[in-house]
């Protein structure tokens, strides 16, 4: 996973949409050239007729054979996700990547936190798992506004053993009335009650600038380094 990061343009084509939840899809990319990719890490990716529409995506998963998911919700009046989202499959898209900050570099025990589509990239990490390698463990928090905005990742974690997945619908509201599982905000409190042992895990966390630092608040004052702290905001 080491040496010089290579970032390279390439035409793809949409050639699979799957709807995972309301006005959230996943698109599956056919990518001309491969990309130097590690789990966590996005993308840019536009329409070929529209330039100067260029939108970052987290990696969702990528395959050997050049395969590459992106798991996108639907903005109201965006730009580029009302596009995307009246394209069909065959259609022509262009990638430029990798970049990012929140790599997965082979920590042994790692704790994920995502809100909304800020799951894509652990989809991506649960691929790896899947294909590479588990980490000795690793704890997924996944946070949603309405259950029927949730991601159902049964099929992302078949034959993953070292997961654990804490799914929550924190809104006070009535969004997450039909919801009996957990109903709290995540924070280092709420996740010293899974893992009393937290001070000897790596923490990725994805979502809004708010929760991200919010959240890395109190694992620093948890006693958590900030280094061990890796993240990417939307
Ligand atoms: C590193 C990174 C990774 C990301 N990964 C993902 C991911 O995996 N999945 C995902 O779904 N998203 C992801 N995003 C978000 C994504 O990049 C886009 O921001 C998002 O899809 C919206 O794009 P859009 O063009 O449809 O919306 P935009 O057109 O950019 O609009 C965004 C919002 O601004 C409002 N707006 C637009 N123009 C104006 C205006 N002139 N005045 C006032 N308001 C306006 C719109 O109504 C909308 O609410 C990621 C972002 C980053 C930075």
């Amino acid at each position: 996973m080491a040496g010089k990061k290579m970032i390279t343009e390439t035409k793809a084509k949409i050639i699979e949409i799957k709807e995972e939840a309301k006005e959230i899809r996943t698109f599956t990319l056919q990518l001309e050239k491969k990309i130097d990719y590690n789990p966590g890490e996005f993308i840019f990716v536009w329409f070929p007729e529209q330039p100067e529409i260029k939108r970052a995506y987290s990696i969702a998963g990528y395959s050997k054979d050049n395969l590459m998911k992106l798991t996108i919700q639907k903005v109201e009046e965006g730009k580029f996700t009302t596009e995307l989202f009246n394209a069909k499959k065959g259609k022509e898209i262009i990638v430029k990547g990798s970049f990012g900050s929140m790599k997965y570099e082979g920590e042994k025990k790692i704790v994920m936190l995502a809100a909304g589509t800020g799951i894509a990239p652990f989809m991506g990490f649960m691929d790896y798992f899947k294909t590479m390698k588990c980490p000795e463990k690793a704890y997924l928090f996944y946070s949603f506004k309405h259950p029927n905005k949730k991601v159902d990742l049964t099929e992302h974690l078949k034959g993953i053993k070292c997961m654990e997945i804490i799914l929550t619908c924190p809104k006070a509201g009535k969004e997450c009335i039909q919801w009996n599982g957990l109903k709290e905000y995540i924070d280092a409190k709420v996740m010293k009650r899974f893992i009393p042992n937290l001070n000897e895990f790596t923490f990725f966390l994805c979502g809004s600038h708010k929760l991200v630092e919010e959240v890395t608040n109190t694992l620093i004052e948890e006693g958590i380094p900030e280094e061990k702290i890796k993240h990417e905001k939307f």
